[in-house]
């Protein structure tokens, strides 16, 4: 980060988004040299470092390519490529031409984007490392309230939220206490709670899906787009204080349609095809009703 660092004068940064411009470039560090910022209209793809969903943003992004920079990557070329990969098919050949033709670009000058300075931190000195690789166990954790509840030891310096594009919302009322969230997390992210709930870190959330895809409970656990929230506070606490208010609050992030989404894959085969009949890339709506066990419309306890 930032995730313009990288891009020379009168270059171009290709992003995927469903946000406007403007709503991006409050986010994105200002830069001391114009650019352009080229959008491809897109529900979050990539959460977290490993959580992959198969929705042709691979071949969208080349298609753009060859809009961006058509001297060194043809739509021709790029459809020819797609169809001899193993992977390739029609579909996606034509995924590639509709992101070629849907492309926005604009110029951003020097003034706009965002003025906050980046946050850095002192890398260590390779005299300061330790001789060899080893990998030491993770430190036991601490009792929450007289060991009522329980904190795992984290890692302080792998901050994963910076991958993450979206979070879990969680309803405490709701919640069984059926800790599958908390044992199936990858990332060790929920600290047990005195009452016996589980509370996702969010410094520690990488913003997978699992634990959605895992509860039990129908809209126990949403996940919900990253853009519509301001700060890692713990939502346990929130609830703690003052149940009204984090209802409140916790409905108007799970009733917004466009900012919930799964990042968990697809529900079932051929769920692309059916998309692209709604026009997601154009905004349109994410199917997402499916597999029982999942956080299905008919999910039950
Ligand atoms: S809290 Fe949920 S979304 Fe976050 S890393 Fe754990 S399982 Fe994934
Ligand atoms: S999986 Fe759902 S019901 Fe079970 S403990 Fe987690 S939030 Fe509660």
């Amino acid at each position: 980060q930032p995730i313009n660092r990288l891009t020379v004068p009168n270059g171009t940064l290709l992003m995927t988004s469903l946000q406007s411009f403007d709503s991006l470039l409050k986010d994105i560090h200002k830069k001391d040299a114009p650019y352009k910022l080229a959008l491809l209209r897109a529900k979050a793809s990539f959460s977290g470092l490993w959580v992959y969903r198969e929705d042709h943003t691979e071949v969208r992004i080349l298609g753009a390519l060859a809009k961006i920079a058509p001297a060194f990557l043809t739509l021709d070329g790029v459809g020819e490529a797609i169809r001899e990969m193993e992977w390739g098919s029609d579909l996606k050949v034509e995924s590639a031409k509709k992101a070629h033709g849907r492309l926005e670009t604009r110029e951003v000058t020097m003034t706009e984007g965002n003025a906050e300075i980046p946050y850095s931190f002192e890398m260590p000195k390779w005299w300061e490392m330790r001789e060899g690789v080893t990998i030491p166990a993770i430190p036991v954790g601490k009792p929450k309230e007289s060991g009522k509840g329980y904190v795992p030891e984290r890692n302080p310096y792998f901050k994963k939220f910076t991958t993450r594009t979206m979070r879990p919302v969680i309803d405490f009322d709701t919640c069984v206490k059926c800790t599958l969230c908390w044992i199936q997390c990858p990332d060790s992210c929920f600290d047990v709670m005195p009452d016996g709930t589980y509370d996702a870190n969010m410094e520690a959330c990488c913003g997978c899906g699992v634990c959605e895809a895992v509860c039990p409970v129908e809209h126990c656990i949403t996940m919900v787009n990253e853009s519509v929230f301001d700060d890692n506070a713990s939502q346990w606490e929130m609830w703690r204080k003052d149940k009204g208010g984090y209802k409140t609050w916790m409905t108007s992030k799970i009733g917004d349609k466009n900012a919930t989404v799964r990042s968990h894959g697809f529900r079932f085969r051929g769920q692309y095809e059916k998309e692209l009949e709604t026009n997601l890339d154009a905004g349109g709506v994410e199917i997402t009703a499916g597999i029982p066990g999942e956080n299905a419309q008919h999910k039950t306890v």
